[in-house]
């Protein structure tokens, strides 16, 4: 992992109560992760968008993916 992992990891490890709702869900709405499908009491954070949502679990699955292929397009801007 490197410079765009730490860049990023401050907004996937943010966890735990006191921050900003964005999902903007009360405690009676159930909202789910659109991709894995958990539930947002089963996971740290929940991320929504237009009309989905997606959980921390999952965005950093993602992350696993493209975070080489972003490390990769960033060294080779450096070769120029
Ligand atoms: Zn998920």
């Amino acid at each position: 992992m490197g410079a765009a992992f730490a860049i990023l990891a401050p907004w996937i490890v943010r966890r735990g109560k006191g921050t900003a709702d964005p999902a903007g869900q009360g405690k009676d709405t159930k909202l789910s992760c659109s991709f894995c499908g958990k539930s947002q009491i089963e996971v740290a954070r929940l991320i929504s968008g237009p009309s989905v949502f997606i959980c921390n679990e999952c965005v950093e699955l993602c992350m696993e993916i493209v975070l080489p292929l972003w490390e990769k397009v960033a060294s080779r801007s450096d070769d120029g």
